[in-house]
C-alpha cells in the first residue's frame, strides 16, 4: 500500500491535529494494541481519544454490529423506531441519577454540548452562560464559545455571552489550602453574577476532570459549592462527561458525582460505541420537552452506533470496569510518583481512575515546556507507546488507556513512560 506521509498536506486543513514529526497510520488492532502501516505495533495508552475504552476487536461489539449489518439496514434515519437506540436510552436514563431522565442522541461531544447549551438557554430564556476557565466543549461556534482554552478556540465571535469561573486552576493559589480555595471560587461566582451578568443567567457547563485542558480537576467538592449559589440564582448545571463518563476516573462512573452533586444536564461520547460515532445529552424530560420546534439528527442515534454504544456500556457494567480503572489507575500514579516526580522535567503528575497526566517543565526556569512534551511523546513512540498530549500549554502528557487494560500492560506501558521521562533529562 503506497504510504501517506505528506500526501495528508495537500488535501487536509494546516491546523489539523497529528501527532507526531512523522505521523503514523494506524491500520488493526486487538485488545490494548494497535499495529501500523509499517508493521510497528504499540500499547494504546490513549484509546484513541479515549474513544476505544474496551481496547480493539471487541467480540462483544464487533457480533452487536455485524448482527445489525445482517439486517440489511445500516441506518434509514431517525423518523423511525430503533430498537437499540430506545433501550439504550433507558439504560443511560437509568444511569445518570437525574430524575425523569430522557436521552437525544448525537453523532459527537461537539453536537451534544451544542444541545445541552441549546435546552438550557432555552428554558432559562438567556444567552449567558457560565464555564469554567481552561474548559474545552467542541469545535462548533457555540461548544467552541464556551471553551476556556485560546489553544482551541479559534473564533471570538460567540451565539452565547460567556463568563469563566475559577476552580481548575488550584496550582495558581498555591497559598491557600483547599477549603480556602473552594471558598474563593464560591466567592469570585457570586462577584460575576452580581457584576458582570444580567439576571436570567442560563447555565454553568463544566468538566468535571478537564480532558483536553491537561486532566487537570477541580478539587472535589467545588461544584456542590457552586450549585448551592446557582440554586438560588435558578442557574442550570451542566457536567459535560465526554472524557469522564463511564467509570473512567475509578472512584464514579460520572466525574461530577466526585463533587456529590447531580446535574440537570450531561452529555456524553467517545467511548460510549467504542468507535463507533455516538455522543448524546441525559437530560431532566421538562427541560428536554421544553424545545419549541420540531427536531431530528439523522445519524444521531443511528442503529449501528447504538448497537455498539449497548454492547459497549454492557460489557463496562458487566465486567465493573469502573474498579479496573480505579485499581491500575492507583497502580500508574503511584508507580509514576515513585519513579518521576523528582526527575526535573516534570512538573507535575496527577490523575483520578484511567486519567492521568504529567506536565513537561523547563528544568531551569520551571516553566511549561511544550517541546518537551512533544520529546517525550516521540520517545514513548520509539518505544511502542502511545500516549496524548494536553494542557493549557501543551505541555501536559495524558495518559487514558482503555478500560480493559490488564496489570502487565499496566506496568510495561509505565516502564515506557518512565523510560522515556528519563531519556530527555
Ligand atoms: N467535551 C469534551 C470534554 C471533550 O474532551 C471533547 C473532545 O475532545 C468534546 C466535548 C468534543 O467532542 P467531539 O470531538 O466528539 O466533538
Amino acid at each position: 500500500m503506497p504510504n501517506l506521509l505528506g500526501r495528508h498536506r495537500a488535501v487536509m486543513p494546516s491546523w489539523l491535529s497529528l501527532y507526531y514529526d512523522q505521523p503514523i497510520e494506524i491500520v488493526s488492532g486487538k485488545g490494548c494494541r494497535v499495529t501500523d502501516s509499517d508493521g510497528r505495533t504499540y500499547l494504546d495508552f490513549f484509546a484513541g481519544i479515549l474513544t476505544s475504552m474496551l481496547g480493539y476487536d471487541v467480540p462483544e461489539v464487533r457480533e452487536a454490529v455485524e448482527r445489525q449489518l445482517r439486517t440489511g439496514v445500516a441506518h434509514t434515519s431517525t423518523l423511525y423506531l430503533i430498537r437499540s437506540q430506545v433501550e439504550l436510552a433507558e439504560q443511560i436514563a437509568a444511569l445518570s441519577g437525574i430524575a425523569n431522565a430522557k436521552v437525544f442522541f448525537t453523532n459527537s461531544g461537539t453536537e451534544a454540548n451544542e444541545t445541552a447549551l441549546l435546552l438550557a438557554t432555552n428554558a432559562r430564556r438567556s444567552d449567558q452562560v457560565l464555564a469554567l476557565r481552561n474548559s474545552y466543549h467542541g469545535r462548533s461556534y457555540g461548544a467552541m464559545a464556551v471553551t476556556g482554552n485560546r489553544g482551541w478556540k479559534n473564533s471570538s465571535l460567540s451565539p452565547v455571552n460567556v463568563h469563566y469561573l475559577h476552580g481548575t486552576d488550584r496550582d495558581r493559589f498555591p497559598h491557600l489550602s483547599d477549603e480556602e480555595y473552594l471558598t474563593f471560587c464560591a466567592d469570585d461566582l457570586r462577584q460575576v453574577l452580581a457584576t458582570a451578568t444580567a439576571t436570567d443567567v442560563a447555565c454553568l457547563i463544566a468538566e468535571p476532570v478537564q480532558g483536553v485542558g491537561g486532566f487537570t480537576a477541580a478539587p472535589d467538592g467545588l461544584l456542590a459549592r457552586y450549585r448551592e449559589i446557582l440554586d438560588r440564582h435558578g442557574i442550570l448545571l451542566v457536567s459535560d462527561e465526554v472524557q469522564t463518563g463511564w467509570g473512567r476516573t475509578g472512584e464514579h462512573f460520572w466525574g461530577i458525582q466526585a463533587h456529590g452533586v447531580t446535574p440537570d444536564i450531561m452529555t456524553f461520547a467517545k467511548g460510549l460505541g467504542n468507535g463507533f460515532a455516538i455522543g448524546g445529552v441525559v437530560a431532566d424530560g421538562a427541560l428536554m420537552d421544553a424545545l419549541p420546534a420540531n427536531g431530528i439528527s439523522t445519524f444521531g442515534g443511528n442503529p449501528i452506533a447504538t448497537a455498539a454504544a449497548k454492547a459497549t456500556l454492557d460489557f463496562v457494567l458487566a465486567h465493573d470496569l469502573q474498579a479496573n480503572a480505579q485499581r491500575l489507575g492507583r497502580l500508574l500514579i503511584d508507580g509514576l510518583r515513585t519513579a518521576v516526580d523528582k526527575l526535573p522535567v516534570v512538573g507535575d503528575v496527577r490523575g483520578k481512575g484511567l486519567m492521568l497526566a504529567v506536565d513537561l517543565v523547563d528544568p531551569d526556569s520551571g516553566a511549561p515546556s511544550p517541546a518537551l512534551a512533544t520529546r517525550v511523546l516521540e520517545e514513548t513512540k520509539r518505544r511502542g507507546l502511545l500516549v496524548g498530549k494536553g494542557g493549557l500549554y501543551g505541555h501536559t502528557l495524558r495518559m487514558a488507556p482503555p478500560l480493559t487494560l490488564a496489570e502487565d500492560e499496566a506496568r510495561e506501558g509505565l516502564g515506557i513512560l518512565v523510560d522515556s521521562l528519563t531519556a530527555v533529562c
